[in-house]
């Protein structure tokens, strides 16, 4: 028997038999303190009743996987008061009566799975010569105990999801600490003004822009200010910088066309049939300069990874487009602007030359302009019933 330096155990606890395995090491290893205590009564017993064995998960030792065979014993309880006749030997803060595993292999596992996740987690202790799930690297974080919430000054709320399109839930954070301090089964206003009035402490409320989370801060912290948090302001600001450059861009290149479509031509220039179309709604618009701002985004993307020398098969895979789409906007040396659809044809359309010929001769009386079309409409009509009575008389001849 042997006492190392490089496996501690506990007093009382030695070394029998080092085994080197293609699995790793296993060692046998034998309880030798002359007494021990009954967990119930608390008396200290050196009567042994029997011996017997448990295999146990150790920590690795330089990549080898290490099991312990530890023999250990029971006891009588010579207490004449306590029930427990006869107890097993516990051997505290090395491993926990019937675990499968040492405390310290167990705190490995749970400081890997608090740095990662349960699959990451499970990924990297392979690394380390550790065989594990990613439930059982779950199964010792939702064993930790819960940690007492305390005063929560700085509250950050959004919601998150349980099973991802089907349940959500809502995450409460400290963010002085930055730490999860709770977390609620729905992502209802009142379950949250709930948790927030059993909260008086908290000063500021950091929510996304819905109304659940608006409404549960004014009913159950009414004394916090509520602000926007990170995501959504930058959120936000990217949606409104891509828009206002969009904008920009959009009004530059309208600019210079028409710069270049007035040079040389006399200045009573024509009206077109454009301006007589009702205006695009503002969100119309908006949704549209945002498409295209993500649009030409992306086309600098694929221009700045040509130059690098990708393959448009690469190019589509990493922008996830199709290769002929890629292929297309890589044709033409400039931005390939989206073609505006056609307008829907206008029942005003056939009378539209003969107004904007009036509104040029400086007619602006509405009702003159709209008796004159009901008027060339009347014609049109009569001389289209002439032309049909005419057609049916030269059939006959
Ligand atoms: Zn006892």
């Amino acid at each position: 028997m042997e006492k190392t330096p490089l496996l501690p155990l506990p007093e009382g606890m030695l070394i029998d038999q080092i085994q080197i395995t293609d699995n790793g090491l296993v060692i046998a290893v034998v309880a030798t303190h002359p007494t021990s205590c009954c967990p119930l009564c608390s008396d200290t017993s050196s009567s042994v009743h029997s011996h017997y064995r448990r295999v146990l998960r150790d920590a690795p030792c330089a990549g080898r996987r290490v099991q312990l065979v530890l023999t250990v014993r029971k006891f009588y309880c010579r207490n004449a008061y306590c029930p427990r006749k006869v107890f097993t030997e516990r051997l505290p803060a090395f491993v926990e009566p019937w675990a499968r595993m040492t405390i310290r292999h167990c705190q490995q596992l749970t400081s890997i799975g608090l740095a990662t996740c349960g699959k990451g987690g499970a990924k990297l202790a392979a690394h380390f010569g550790i065989q594990t799930t990613r439930q059982s690297i779950l199964r010792r974080i939702m064993a930790l105990p819960n940690v007492l919430t305390g005063s929560v000054l700085y509250l950050g709320i959004d919601d998150f999801a349980f099973r991802r399109g089907h349940w959500f839930g809502t995450i409460l954070v400290n963010l002085e600490s930055h730490r999860v301090v709770d977390l609620l089964p729905d992502r209802q206003a009142d379950t949250a003004a709930r948790w927030m009035r059993h909260h008086p402490d908290i000063t500021v409320v950091s929510r996304d822009g819905g109304s659940e989370y608006a409404s549960a801060a004014s009913k159950g912290a009414p004394q916090a200010i509520q602000v926007s948090d990170r995501f959504h302001v930058c959120k936000n600001l990217t949606g409104a910088t891509q828009l206002l450059l969009a904008r920009c861009q959009a009004e530059i290149v309208a600019a210079s066309e028409t710069q270049e479509s007035n040079q040389g031509k006399p200045t009573d220039q024509v009206i077109s049939l454009a301006p007589w179309r009702p205006l695009e709604p503002a969100s119309v618009e908006k949704a549209r300069l945002t498409r295209r701002a993500g649009r030409y985004a992306r086309y600098q993307q694929m221009v700045q990874l040509r130059r690098q020398g990708m393959k448009t098969k690469e190019i589509a895979q990493r922008l996830a487009m199709s290769e002929r789409t890629v292929r297309d906007w890589l044709k033409h040396s400039t931005f390939p602007e989206t073609k505006q659809r056609r307008k829907r044809q206008s029942s005003f359309d056939a009378f539209a030359p003969h107004i904007l010929q009036r509104w040029q001769d400086g007619e602006r009386n509405g009702s003159a302009l709209w008796r004159e079309r009901e008027a060339n409409r009347a014609t049109a009509a009569r001389s289209e019933r002439s032309t049909a009575t005419w057609r049916r008389s030269s059939r006959r001849k």
